[in-house]
């Protein structure tokens, strides 16, 4: 299979280029550097299998639609995924999440890319009232510009899916974390305490309560969905790509301080919204249901603590 991965030297792109190239795919990455790095994809570089093409997408070049040719499936996983940046500047995230997607459909029409999949998020259900929530939900309300800017996206695909017969994998993806990952709650609180060990600031209330799943799992379940989509007929489908069970913030405080060995800490809470929220556009619930994920025979590794667990140690290098 020639894959092309966007974003491909981003947290989740990395890793999806790692278990692709372990089962010896042809792999062109499409990245500009914005928040991912070269020392992600480091032991690719220079491989037969493996192609790096520098470049904005929002910016519409040869240089790198190109690359799209004989491509069998395209992975878009580039994206800014700062749903913070989202709130206070909406344009960044029309441009990298929307006008940036739109140009990679693009591509796939010229090209005529049989398949894409769309590294799509919880975000899309804003602050749902059934949880676990799952795929069918409705009304998808966003309350930030970067889950409304994913949820444009899915629509575009299933257009393009439609009108173009561009088959359309969309995965809505819970908070994924791992090794890695440049941003996130565990990171934030990792250096916080290397900073000042006796007291965390915890954004928010401390009531916000999410699910977690470990990269190698996020990563593991797309390629088995792709295999299930590409054996079915659907011109698109979504799925939830999630945990079975959710963790409150205050738990991932704890694991956090018993594996770096703190003593006592003191967590000092930090609401940002009137109604207690880590930050504007914060969902503070959310738990998806997986029940058709799992009805396709994939099964999380790791719960969410044990995925927090994990990864943390992992960060840490610890393992
Ligand atoms: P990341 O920031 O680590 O990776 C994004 C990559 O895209 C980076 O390498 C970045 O340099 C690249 N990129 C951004 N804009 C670009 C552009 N205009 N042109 C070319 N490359 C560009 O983020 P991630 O956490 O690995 O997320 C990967 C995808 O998964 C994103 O689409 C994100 O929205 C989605 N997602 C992530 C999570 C999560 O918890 N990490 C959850 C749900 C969905």
């Amino acid at each position: 299979m020639r894959a092309v991965v966007t974003g491909g030297c981003g947290f989740i792109g990395s890793h999806l280029v790692d278990k692709l190239a372990q089962l010896s795919h042809e792999i062109v990455v499409i990245d500009n550097f914005s928040s991912g790095s070269r020392r992600n994809i480091e032991g690719h570089l220079g491989k037969k299998y493996f192609n790096i093409v520098s470049a904005d997408l929002k910016m519409w070049s040869s240089r790198w639609a190109d690359s799209f040719r004989e491509a069998d499936v395209v992975f878009h996983f580039a994206a800014n995924p700062e749903v913070r940046v989202s709130v206070v500047d909406p344009r960044v995230h029309f441009d990298e999440n929307v006008l940036a997607s739109f140009n990679v459909l693009e591509a796939c029409r010229k090209f005529n890319v049989p398949l894409i999949v769309f590294a799509s998020s919880s975000t899309v259900y804003g602050d749902a009232n059934i949880i676990p929530t799952p795929e069918n939900y409705v009304p998808l309300e966003p309350i930030s510009v970067y889950g409304g800017a994913k949820l444009a996206v899915e629509n575009f695909m299933i257009t393009y899916s439609k009108l173009y017969g561009i088959r359309g994998l969309i995965l809505r993806y819970a908070n994924i974390i791992g090794p890695r990952s440049n941003h996130g709650v565990i990171l934030d609180f990792i250096n916080k305490l290397r900073r000042s060990p006796s007291r965390l600031e915890i954004l928010g209330d401390g009531t916000q309560r999410k699910s977690y799943l470990h990269v190698y799992d996020a990563v593991d379940a797309t390629l088995h969905l792709l295999k299930v989509f590409t054996g079915s007929s659907r011109c698109y489908d979504i799925y939830n790509v999630g945990n079975r069970d959710w963790i409150r913030v205050v738990e991932i405080a704890d694991i956090v301080v018993k594996e770096m060995g703190l003593g006592k800490v003191e967590y000092v809470f930090k609401p940002m919204t009137v109604d207690g929220r880590g930050w504007p556009g914060d969902v503070k619930f959310m738990l998806l249901d997986i029940t058709k994920l799992e009805a396709t025979g994939w099964k999380p590794r790791w719960t969410s603590a044990e995925a927090v667990r994990k990864t943390v140690r992992q960060l840490l290098g610890k393992e």
